[in-house]
């Protein structure tokens, strides 16, 4: 590598098609180096060594290498803290600019800061694009210029501003030529980096045939497959989300309508940073007295709370990383209303769970289910989660796949009554509400 380069910094955006950011960087002629950091202030905070997200990136990455070799090029990865990163790469290469698509979460951009300051003090641009969402930041806004905090608002609007230029796709084959041209450098191994391999499937990153069509009528069935399972696709960027957007907006509009609950939970956390650091979107919340039994907690973690819709969520999570969301649902309200423990137990609970975690998700949704959150509705839904099971699982399958005990003396007792508990959860978050307005 000779002249200077110019580096591509992947990171929720590990693929080749559609990809924004570096569309524009290979179109500056290059020569494009292709970076992925191992960020060890994430990786090191992560206590299952077999955790399968970093399974998942390394993955995507291996298979990022193939194209790129094709290419006649090679992935440059580095593992350690990505400021630390870039100033040893300031110290090996000459570095024209830097290129990359922006990451809304708290510490992202923090790091982002960081890393732009470093190159600035060189006199290297640093590029952040808006890749992993189709409106960002104060893209949808009211008339007023403040951020809705209201779903349905959002949508509306975001619906309005949406034209073909918004998902229009970022070409990078055309450019392919522009990446540095050089030997072949190996990815490393999981086990190189500290991590085991669990082996498990991953979701393919193609929509199963069919799925949009039948989306509206199935997709709260837990025991069916309805739903599109691109979740960690869109987590790490292995999909495009202008391409799933512009299929929804020809095929179902229902579909489009989850993808803008995707884009308005990015959007709350953007603008309302503290969500993410533990704090509840209706401050007053933060005064509710939860009861956080441990023992309680530990018994809707494992499956064994004698409710079979909130039991099978939960180890259907704990088996394979993945929950329906309609039994994320009620299984989030269960902890939170019935059980009354503190909405951010179960969030981290999740986080470190699912494979599609998402910060702006997951705590978008525990809030909207533990009703602190960004929700026009008072706290007062508690859902029934035996009515629940009957509307959504009416022939059992769903329960009976990941409760196989049910029926039998061996399936523990509901944990806690149903309407003893919802009056509970009513007292106390009503006191917490009336005790904030005194
Ligand atoms: P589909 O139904 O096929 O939806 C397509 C995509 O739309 C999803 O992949 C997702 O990106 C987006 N989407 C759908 N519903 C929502 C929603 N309610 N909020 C935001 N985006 C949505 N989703 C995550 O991606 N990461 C999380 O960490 C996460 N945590 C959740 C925690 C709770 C308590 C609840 C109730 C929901 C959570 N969700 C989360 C939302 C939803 O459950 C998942 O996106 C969905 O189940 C993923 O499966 P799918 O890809 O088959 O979804």
């Amino acid at each position: 590598m000779g002249s200077k380069v110019v580096i591509f910094w992947f990171r929720r955006d590990l693929r080749l098609e559609d990809n924004a950011g570096l569309h524009y960087a290979l179109k500056t002629g290059g020569p494009v180096l292709p970076l992925f950091v191992y960020d060890r202030n994430i990786l090191d905070g992560l206590d299952n060594k077999a955790d399968r997200r970093v399974e998942f990136i390394q993955a995507a990455l291996v298979h990022l290498q193939q194209r790129l070799v094709q290419a006649g090029s090679s992935l440059e990865v580095r593992d350690g803290r990505p400021v630390e990163v870039f100033e040893q790469l300031l110290f090996e290469l000459e570095i024209a600019e830097v290129w990359t698509n922006g990451d809304y979460e708290p510490y992202a951009r923090e790091r982002d800061e960081a890393v732009k300051k470093l190159l600035a003090e060189k006199g290297i641009p640093f590029h952040s694009l808006k890749d992993q969402v189709v409106f960002e930041k104060n893209e949808v806004v009211k008339d007023d210029g403040d951020p809705y905090t209201i779903y349905t608002p959002y949508s509306r609007r975001w619906l309005a501003n949406l034209d073909d230029r918004h998902l229009a796709p970022f070409p990078v084959a055309c450019y392919i030529k522009n990446f540095v041209q050089r030997r072949p450098v190996d990815v490393p191994s999981l086990e190189a980096l500290g991590f085991a391999r669990t082996g498990g499937p991953f979701p393919r990153n193609v929509m199963g045939a069919g799925v949009l069509g039948g989306y509206t009528n199935i997709r709260d069935q837990p025991a069916v497959i309805g739903t599109s399972r691109m979740g960690v696709h869109l987590r790490f960027g292995t999909v495009s989300i202008r391409d799933l957007a512009r299929r929804a907006r020809a095929e179902s509009a229902t579909y489009l309508r989850e993808l803008i609950w995707r884009d308005f939970f990015q959007m709350i956390l953007w603008h309302f940073p503290a969500v993410g650091k533990g704090r509840a979107f209706k401050p007053v919340y933060d005064l509710i007295r939860w009861r956080n039994n441990e023992q309680e907690f530990g018994k809707w973690c494992e499956g064994k709370t004698g409710y079979p819709l909130v039991d099978a969520g939960m180890r259907e999570l704990n088996a394979t990383g993945f929950m329906h969301n309609r039994a994320r649902m009620v299984a989030a309200s269960f902890l939170t209303k019935h059980l009354l423990i503190d909405w951010r137990w179960g969030e981290a609970y999740f986080a470190e769970k699912l494979l599609d975690f998402d910060l702006a998700a997951n705590n978008g949704n525990w809030q909207w289910a533990a009703g602190c959150g960004c929700d026009a509705a008072p706290y007062f839904r508690v859902f029934n989660p035996v009515l629940q099971a009957q509307r959504f699982d009416p022939e059992g399958l769903y329960v009976r796949m990941w409760v196989p005990e049910l029926g039998r003396g061996a399936y523990p007792k509901p944990i806690v009554e149903h309407e003893m508990a919802r009056r509970r959860a009513l007292e106390v978050y009503g006191a917490a509400v009336k005790g904030g307005r005194g």
